[in-house]
Order: C-alpha cells, then sequence, then structure tokens
C-alpha cells in the first residue's frame, strides 16, 4: 500500500477518500492457483490483468501507478512474502486517494494497494447452477464503460445479483439497455448451439473478460472449435444446448437452468466439461501448451 508492505490490519484509508465517496476507483480480481506435486503457486495471467488495470486506469483520468512489469515483480513478492501454499486471491485496487468533497475525474492523487487472501470457490462449478434474467440493465459504454473494471459500476453488479438470489436464483443474467445478453454479475456468457460456441461481443457493454479469451485459446487449440463472438438474444438462451459462465472467480460454472427453462436436458454438457477439464488443467500448471499463461511465484 502506497509503496511499502504492511500488515492487512494495518492497511487502512480515511472516510473522506474520492475512490470510498464516489467509487472513483478501478481494481482486478485475479487468481493465483497451488499445484501441490510441484510445489508451487502460479499466477495466472497477471499481465492480462495489469494490462486492463491500466486501460482502466486511462478510462479514470489516472495515471499507471508504475510499469507492468513491476507490477507483476511486486504482486509475485506479495504472494513469497505471504508463503501462501493454497490458491490465493489478489486484489489490486487503483484509486482516487485525495481526501475531498466533490465528484469529478480530474486533478485528484491517486494511490495503488493490492491485497491477497486464501480463496476457494466464488460461485457452484461442480453442479450447474440456475440463472435469472434479471430486471436491471447492464450499464452501458454511454454511462459508465463496462470494459472499465469501475469500482463504481459494481452497484450495478449488486443489484443484479441480489435480485436474482432473492428470487431464489443462483446468478444473474444481465441484458444490455437494448435488451441483448451481456453477461452475468461478474461473468462473461458463452452458449453452446448446434456445436457452435458464441459469446456476447464486445460492444455489448461486457468487461472483456481474461478468462474469457483463456475459454476461446483452449477451445480452439484443444477442441478446434472456433468461437463466434456476435449479439445474443435472451430467447436463444431458452434453447441453447449449453450455457456456461466463466470468470476469474467463477472459474467455469455451467448454467442448466435459466427462467425456469431447462438448459438442454438440464446436465452439465460435453463442452462446457471438456473446457472446464482443460481450464484447471492449464491454471494448475499441468498443459505446458499453456504455461505462457503463469507466473511461477517460488
Ligand atoms: N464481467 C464482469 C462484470 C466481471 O466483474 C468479471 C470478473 N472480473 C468478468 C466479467 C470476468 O472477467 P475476468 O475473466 O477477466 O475475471
Amino acid at each position: 500500500m502506497s509503496g511499502s508492505f504492511v500488515p492487512l490490519a494495518e492497511a487502512r484509508i480515511g472516510v473522506m477518500t474520492h475512490g470510498f465517496l464516489y467509487g472513483t476507483a478501478t481494481f482486478e480480481g485475479i487468481r493465483a492457483y497451488w499445484n501441490e506435486d510441484q510445489g508451487q503457486l502460479y499466477g495466472l495471467k497477471l499481465r492480462e490483468h495489469y494490462t486492463r488495470l491500466l486501460d482502466s486506469a486511462k478510462v479514470l483520468l489516472m495515471e499507471p501507478p508504475m510499469a507492468i512489469d513491476e507490477l507483476i515483480a511486486m504482486t509475485v513478492d506479495l504472494l513469497r512474502r505471504n508463503a501462501f501454499r493454497q490458491d490465493t486471491y489478489i486484489r489490486p485496487t487503483l484509486y482516487k486517494s485525495t481526501e475531498a468533497i466533490g465528484v469529478r475525474l480530474h486533478n485528484l492523487e491517486q494511490d495503488l494497494v493490492v491485497f491477497a487472501v486464501p480463496f476457494g470457490e466464488y460461485i457452484a462449478i461442480d453442479r450447474g447452477i440456475s440463472a435469472q434474467t434479471v430486471s436491471w440493465r447492464r450499464n452501458s459504454d454511454l454511462s459508465i464503460p463496462a470494459r472499465a473494471k469501475i469500482v463504481g459500476a459494481y452497484a450495478n453488479s449488486a443489484f443484479s445479483k441480489s435480485e436474482a438470489q432473492l428470487n431464489g436464483y443462483d446468478e444473474a443474467i444481465v441484458l444490455t439497455l437494448d435488451g441483448h445478453v451481456s453477461e452475468g454479475s461478474a461473468e462473461n456468457l458463452f452458449m453452446v448451439r448446434r456445436g457452435k460456441l458464441i459469446t456476447p461481443g464486445i460492444s455489448d457493454d461486457i468487461l472483456e473478460g481474461i478468462t474469457r479469451a483463456a475459454v476461446m485459446e483452449l477451445a480452439l487449440g484443444e477442441l478446434g472449435l472456433e468461437t463466434v463472438s456476435r449479439t445474443v438474444d435472451r430467447s436463444e438462451l431458452y434453447i441453447a444446448d449449453e450455457v456456461f459462465l466463466c470468470g476469474t472467480g467463477a472459474q467455469i460454472s455451467p448454467v442448466t437452468s435459466i427462467d425456469h427453462r431447462q438448459v438442454g436436458d438440464g446436465r452439465v454438457g460435453p463442452i462446457t466439461e471438456r473446457l472446464t477439464e482443460l481450464y484447471f488443467s492449464a491454471v494448475r500448471g499441468r498443459l505446458p501448451a499453456y504455461s505462457h499463461w503463469l507466473t511461477p511465484v517460488y
């Protein structure tokens, strides 16, 4: 925090911090996977996450806090200092740190804080989950760009997730303002229809997910499946053969019912199952072809 390592309990911000008052901050959620056999902890796609952090910073009129290589080295140092020997979640937040009233993006100080904690599952991955198309709409590029991972925009995710969960579903599926499928509350969405892998495009108010890109790479490289990135209607999900959500937290989570309709035959589909196996092998350092995704910590 602010350029030095401190115990989590001492990492504190003032109540007048701009990023806290107005959500003027950007963050990343990163995972590191422990491989027991190798005695190794692997940071997953650190460069991609820090590249996106700097892209979000640009959108928010912030400066890069340091070079990407330095951000990666600092993160490895943080994980080493914690001596983690388990799956870990890393949360960098770059925030407007000036303690002042007055909403704006410009002429404000900024600061970077990164913490890391042991972490397991974020949503179920061992069974199919249920999803609801919620009544809230994804914040559009015209209001708060979904492409940038902006802290304040997560109120939109919170509205969506709570509507779904309070209605008895596991997850939310969120539509764009014009009624097309965007993504989950904190996950990108894929469907399989007639053997084709399909995902909403980058102009459908999605976060350009790093797991989304990883899934596309695995599907092409290992299953010979090219992903079609295009507009998806809500009703298409009802007749899809398979649907899954993916993200750093979510990993790959099969969706087996949407708005009271079974997806396919209501069981986890074969392509989702295969991609899940491949994903977990890759992130735990068991697929040499994807070792470039990983930064060994020890
Ligand atoms: N969409 C949203 C809104 C998210 O918060 C996340 C999680 N970061 C994702 C998609 C998935 O992105 P990634 O695979 O980069 O974690």
